[in-house]
C-alpha cells in the first residue's frame, strides 16, 4: 500500500510541482494529484515510474506515515527571494533526516534536551544564562556542533543542494533539530550554529518566530554566546587596527567581520572605524570568505559514532539507508561534512571537502 503522504514528500525533496513529476514519470496531472491525496492508489508499474523520477526506491512509498517537520516552527537563515519550493524542498530533506534520527534514537543513547526556553529575556542576557546554565564561563566556545549534541540538539547537514539556505532549528516535539549548511567557512558555521541556538532558546514555544526581529535577536544571541562582552572587553583594544582584529578573532573562532560587528556593538569602535574596518574587510576578502581561516570542519561527534558503532556491529551504512526507504546518496547528504570517514589502513581524517565528505558510506 502507498502511503499518499510519502509521494508528496519525495516530490518536495526534489523540489518538482505536481505538473513537473507528472512529466517526468508519464503520469497524468489528475492521476498524480490523486494519488497525493489518496483518492486512487498508483498501480505496481507507475510506482517504479514516479520512484525513477524521484530518485527514490519504491520501497519509500509504502512506509508509515511521515511526520513532517511543521512548517510553521522554522526560521529561515537563507538568502532573501529564497524561492518557497527551495525552503520546501530543505524542510523535506529535514523530515528524512528526522527519520534517520529517530532509527538512531531506537538503537543508541543520545543525550538528553537540555536546551532551556527562556521566554524573552534580551539576548545578551539569554546567552549569558546558557553559558552559565552549561559552565562555560566566558571562555571561547568549544567546538559548537559537539556543544549543541552535548546538549541533545541532533545536529544535521543540510543537503548541499541548497546553497542558498545557511541553517534551520526547529522542535519536533520536545526534540530540538538543527541543520547546518556545512559548505560555508568553518568560522560561519560556527556563527549559525549559534544562531540557531538563539532561535531554539528564545523562540521555542513561540511559533511566531520569523521575520526580521527574531533574525536579529538570533543574531545577537550568536554574537553574545561566542564572544562575551568581558572576554572581548579583556582582549582587543578600543579603535583596534584590522589587522588586530584578524588576529583577534581566532581567539573566538569567529570570522573578522562578526568580531568588528561585536566590537562595535561593545563602543570599541566608533560608527566611523566601524564603517571603515567593514570596508578594508571586504577589499580583503572577508566579506563572503574567511582567508586563511579554519581548516578544521567542526564535525558531529554523535553520527560519526554512530556509524563507527554501526560498522564494528558489521551494520553497512547501506543497511541502514535500506531500513528507512532513501538512498545511500540521500543519507550521505544528511551527514555530509559532519562525519570522520575511516580511511582504508585504519587512519582517520576529518572531511573536508565535497568529494571526501561523501565517500563516507559508499
Ligand atoms: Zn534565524
Amino acid at each position: 500500500m502507498v502511503t499518499p503522504s510519502r509521494i508528496t514528500l519525495a516530490r518536495k525533496r526534489r523540489g518538482l510541482t505536481l505538473a513537473e513529476l507528472s512529466q517526468r514519470a508519464d503520469v497524468s496531472l489528475q492521476s498524480l494529484s490523486n494519488y497525493e491525496t489518496g483518492r486512487t492508489a498508483p498501480r505496481h508499474a507507475t510506482i517504479g515510474r514516479l520512484a525513477t523520477a524521484l530518485d527514490f526506491p519504491a520501497t519509500f512509498f509504502d512506509g508509515p506515515e511521515i511526520d513532517e517537520l511543521p512548517a510553521e516552527g522554522i526560521s529561515w537563515r537563507a538568502r532573501t527571494k529564497t524561492p518557497a519550493r527551495t525552503l520546501d524542498a530543505a524542510r523535506a530533506a529535514g523530515s528524512l533526516a528526522a527519520q534517520l534520527y529517530e532509527w538512531i534514537d531506537q538503537r543508541f543513547r543520545l543525550p538528553d534536551s537540555d536546551i532551556p526556553s527562556l521566554g524573552k529575556p534580551d539576548p545578551e542576557t539569554a546567552a549569558e544564562m546558557v553559558r552559565t546554565r552549561w559552565d562555560l564561563g566566558s571562555a571561547p566556545a568549544p567546538n559548537m556542533v559537539h556543544l549543541l549534541e552535548a546538549h541533545g540538539v541532533r545536529v544535521f547537514s543540510l543537503a548541499p543542494d541548497y546553497a542558498e539556505v545557511d541553517a534551520f532549528a526547529v522542535w519536533r516535539g520536545t526534540v530540538p533539530f538543527v541543520f547546518l549548511n556545512t559548505m560555508k567557512s568553518v568560522e560561519r558555521g560556527r556563527f549559525d550554529a549559534s544562531h540557531e541556538l538563539g532561535h531554539l532558546v528564545m523562540h521555542g514555544s513561540d511559533r511566531q518566530c520569523t521575520g526580521p526581529e527574531a533574525e536579529r535577536q538570533a543574531n545577537d544571541f550568536a554574537s553574545a554566546f561566542l564572544m562575551p562582552a568581558s572576554s572581548v572587553l579583556g582582549h582587543m583594544p578600543a579603535g583596534a587596527h584590522v589587522d588586530q582584529i584578524i588576529k583577534g578573532k581566532r581567539i573566538w573562532r569567529v570570522s573578522a567581520m562578526a568580531l568588528t560587528y561585536r566590537m562595535h556593538d561593545l563602543s570599541l569602535l566608533t560608527d566611523w572605524q566601524y564603517r571603515s574596518t567593514c570596508a578594508e574587510l571586504s577589499k580583503r576578502g572577508y566579506r563572503t570568505d574567511e582567508p586563511q581561516g579554519m581548516k578544521k570542519r567542526e564535525t558531529s561527534q554523535v553520527l560519526t559514532k554512530v556509524f563507527q558503532g554501526l560498522r564494528s556491529a558489521g551494520v553497512r551504512p547501506s543497511t541502514v539507508a535500506a531500513e528507512l526507504g532513501i538512498t545511500v546518496d540521500e543519507m550521505n547528504k544528511m551527514l555530509f561534512g559532519l562525519t570522520i570517514t575511516s580511511v582504508d589502513g585504519g587512519g582517520e581524517r576529518t572531511s573536508e571537502g565535497p568529494k571526501r565528505a561523501l565517500s563516507l558510506v559508499t
